[in-house]
């Protein structure tokens, strides 16, 4: 990555199985508001927390997110995970892109609120939450204070920078998007139709 100083950048984590508009949504509306140069979208290779169900292998994963993202200039995906074949932690990934970014201010982790609020339960979270700001996306619903009681402790308890965006799209999943692949039912519209194509014509996600 070339950033030879004052370029923002944002890191977006997620298995990405497979990838969809919520995703896409999140990153350009996140690059938008807090006025990113290049948001990464970064493929998990081995996840510490989701383990309960056998991932799309690595390959497809990768090449889904990278069709998906050709169309927007500051879009990017990263193989850094991927290619390690540990298990990933993002504090060992946010080190790496801190490596080309000297201030912590201009970099940002972004991920859905209700992985920030389990943060404490992260590798190393004490200094990652030192390593770059985060951004949580919530959903457009009202009052949900349990979250924003739980982000603003976070953020008093070791000084960290958060802060929440509302995401319109945010009731699409991958797991929604499996079990209708698995049902024969339609995806269409709730991702970009190469990824459509993509998961068809690899007979991805046939027995979920
Ligand atoms: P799964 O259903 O398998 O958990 P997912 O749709 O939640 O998948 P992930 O790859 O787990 O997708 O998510 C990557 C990141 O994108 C997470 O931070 C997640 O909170 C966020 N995200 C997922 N879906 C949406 C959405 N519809 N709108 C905004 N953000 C989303
Ligand atoms: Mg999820």
């Amino acid at each position: 990555m070339k950033c030879d100083g004052g370029c923002r950048i944002g890191v977006m984590g997620g298995t990405f199985d497979p990838i969809h508009y919520g995703h896409l949504v999140l990153g350009e509306q996140v690059r938008t508001q807090f006025n990113l140069d290049i948001v990464y979208f970064v493929p998990v290779g081995d996840p510490a927390h989701k383990k309960e169900r056998k991932l799309a292998d690595k390959l497809s994963r990768y090449e889904m997110v990278a069709m998906a993202t050709m169309t927007n200039p500051y879009f990017r995906v990263s193989r850094i995970e991927i290619d390690n074949n540990d298990v990933s932690y993002t504090v060992d990934t946010i080190k790496t892109f801190r490596k080309n970014i000297a201030d912590a201010d201009s970099l940002y982790f972004i991920t859905g609120a209700d992985a920030i609020i389990e943060i404490e339960t992260w590798k190393s979270f004490e200094e990652l939450l030192g390593l770059c700001k985060f951004i949580g996306a919530t959903r457009p619903t009202v009052g949900d204070s349990h979250l924003f009681q739980k982000t603003e402790e976070i953020v008093r308890k070791y000084n960290a920078d958060i802060m929440l965006t509302t995401v319109p799209a945010l009731a699409i999943s991958s797991t929604d998007i499996r079990n209708r692949v698995s049902r024969n039912e339609s995806i269409r519209y709730l991702l970009p139709e190469s990824v459509e194509s993509y998961i068809h014509k690899k007979g991805l996600y046939l027995d979920e």
